[in-house]
């Protein structure tokens, strides 16, 4: 019986993996990977058997059962099983079903972290999601429930959406339910991490405009704080004034 290793790929390009989840990787015997992992990470475990697994957003090519189950057959049939996964494995990444299904069958496991699509965007943007003063939390919110339907609230100083993409209309119309003023900087970020990134700027009352351009791409929605763009520093708070 082998051990499985959750690793996080990160949010795309292939080098925003960590050292060390390259090196459990090209341990690997076999891979299951996500539709949101950079192909050119199998350069790095060529001996591995890959299989796709792939998920896509909130909708499912495999269900969650038969990834938990051929998880499981492949940890007793190998020592070294990999399970990568897109952004961190920790995030909306479904781990918990799987860290159970390998409990019930006794099977060992280790989590490795990588980077997750907000703190992607916000490199892309470069726009920090705490700011001292202005910025003291962050939430990292699906918008989607489990029942499929959308839900936004207004829980912290800068609220980062999960699985917004398809519904930016219907977002927008929730953040201003939930209290969001309307020309509350919003900032969406689609295929973070990776050459084609796209950025656009919004505001709360103006987020649909945004659907057409991110269509069809994985995107995170930034609202507040932490989508404001960073302004020239006039004075510092450190120092006393001269
Ligand atoms: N575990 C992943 C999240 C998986 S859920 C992570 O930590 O990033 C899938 C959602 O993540 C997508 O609907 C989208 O909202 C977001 N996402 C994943 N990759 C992304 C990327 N490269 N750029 C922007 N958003 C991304």
């Amino acid at each position: 019986m082998g051990r499985v290793v959750f690793i996080g790929a990160g949010p795309g390009a292939a080098d925003l993996i960590t050292l060390r989840g390259l090196h459990r990787l090209a341990e690997a015997q076999v891979v299951l990977f996500d539709a949101l992992t950079d192909p050119a990470l199998r350069e790095h475990a060529p001996q591995a058997q890959w299989l796709d697994v792939g998920k896509r957003g909130f909708g499912h090519a495999t269900g969650q059962a038969a990834i938990n189950a051929l998880l499981v057959q492949q940890a007793q049939q190998h020592e070294r099983v990999v399970r990568l996964k897109g952004g961190d494995p920790s995030v909306f990444g479904r781990l918990e079903e799987e860290l159970q299904a390998l409990a019930a069958h006794g099977i060992g496991y280790e989590v490795v972290p990588g980077v997750t699509a907000a703190l992607a965007a916000a490199a892309h943007t470069a726009r920090p999601l705490t700011r001292r003063g202005s910025g003291r939390s962050v939430s990292l919110t699906t918008a989607m429930t489990q029942l499929g339907t959308l839900e936004a609230k207004r829980s912290a100083d800068t609220e980062v959406f999960y699985m917004a993409g398809q519904q930016l209309p219907a977002l927008a119309a929730k953040l201003l339910e939930a209290g969001w003023p309307a020309d509350t900087p919003v900032s969406v970020v689609s295929r973070a991490g990776w050459p084609d990134a796209l950025a656009t700027e919004h505001r709360v009352a103006t987020l649909g405009e945004a659907a057409d351009r991110h269509a069809g791409r994985p995107a995170v929605v930034t609202v507040g704080a932490g989508a404001t763009a960073a302004t020239p520093k006039t004075l510092s708070l450190d120092r006393p004034q001269a």
